[in-house]
């Protein structure tokens, strides 16, 4: 039971608890030591139940999801007066998590170019939440280009060189974030080399994307990043700046269309802790998730500067 407190401690609520307690009697592989196993496995077992209670009780779209103390009352008396189906759904939920899985693995990423795609670009990391998003695409076997911080790569190779190797790519976001537009053209100069050259000693290739600080650049900046192209964005989520994810969900469900480039930040903590509701908003929504290179390879995009890729 140590462990178990030790959940408690850590905030665990007694409703789960109670929820577990009642799955468990339910559960026809219930085993007499089952609350010996560790947090982690009890804590995903109740997300699980939280899932299969959203499946049965919908009255609309996400209040239920808000409201998680309101959601375990809920399906205390659920379990009560209705054991059988919350069984059945769990269950359910169990096996399409377990064909999802099996679906990914030992599956290449195919795109489609005749299909809707869109470019995910996260900004201004690489920080420890990016560990959190990149956990999601892996999850999910989708990729996003991540716009790097040069200063902030130091230290960070090891995950930079997982992000690559799961497909994803990374981009020139300047060394320190200035604005390219109130610096000298010397200093333009050596926030872009600068960075190149420590996202090249992390990976071992020079990024094929420049994104100017906060987007802004000029004649200078344009001969500063030579033959490659600016990559810009069509839908900003100003995830920045209100940090709150509802809104980021806003700016982006019902809005995005085929060749968008979503600019979002994987250091705000909102959009770390969230970003797989997003990914499976978008591919429900039937969108390809790909890199820049991939979105301007399938486009033909030969502008210098890049803003969506319409087909
Ligand atoms: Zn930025």
């Amino acid at each position: 039971m140590r462990k178990l407190r030790i959940g408690l401690m850590q905030g665990f609520m007694a409703g789960n608890l109670v929820i577990l307690l009642a799955f468990s009697m339910l559960s026809p592989h219930a085993q007499p030591h089952r609350f010996h196993r560790n947090f982690i496995q009890v804590r995903s077992e109740v997300l699980v139940i939280d899932r299969a209670l959203n499946k049965i009780n919908q009255p609309d779209d996400s209040p239920i999801l808000a409201q998680p103390l309101i959601v375990k009352q809920w399906l205390n008396r659920q379990v009560l007066k209705n054991p059988s189906l919350i069984l059945s759904v769990y269950h359910e939920i169990k096996e399409e998590e377990r064909l999802l899985q099996e679906t990914l693995i030992n599956k290449p990423r195919v795109i489609d170019p005749n299909q809707p795609m869109i470019a995910l670009t996260f900004d201004d990391g690489p920080r420890p939440s990016t560990e959190k998003v990149y956990a999601a695409l892996k999850k999910h076997n989708v990729v996003a280009t991540f716009f790097v911080i040069g200063m902030y790569v130091y230290g960070k190779s090891e995950l930079l060189q997982r992000l690559v190797e799961q497909g994803n790519e990374i981009g020139n976001h300047s060394w320190s974030h200035l604005n390219f537009r109130d610096i000298s053209h010397e200093e333009v100069v050596s926030q872009i080399v600068r960075t190149d050259a420590a996202i090249e000693r992390a990976i071992g290739v020079k990024p094929r994307f420049v994104r100017p600080p906060m987007g802004l650049f000029d004649t200078n900046v344009r001969l500063a990043v030579g033959d490659r192209q600016i990559a810009m964005w069509s839908i900003d989520t100003l995830d920045w700046k209100h940090k709150n994810w509802g809104k980021t969900m806003d700016a982006i469900v019902g809005k995005v269309r085929d060749g968008d480039i979503i600019l979002i930040h994987d250091l705000v903590d909102s959009t770390a802790n969230n970003i797989e509701e997003l990914i499976i908003y978008l591919k429900e929504e039937g969108y390809q998730l790909v890199t820049m290179s991939e979105l301007v390879k399938y486009r033909s995009v030969q502008e210098k500067v890049v803003r969506f890729a319409r087909p």
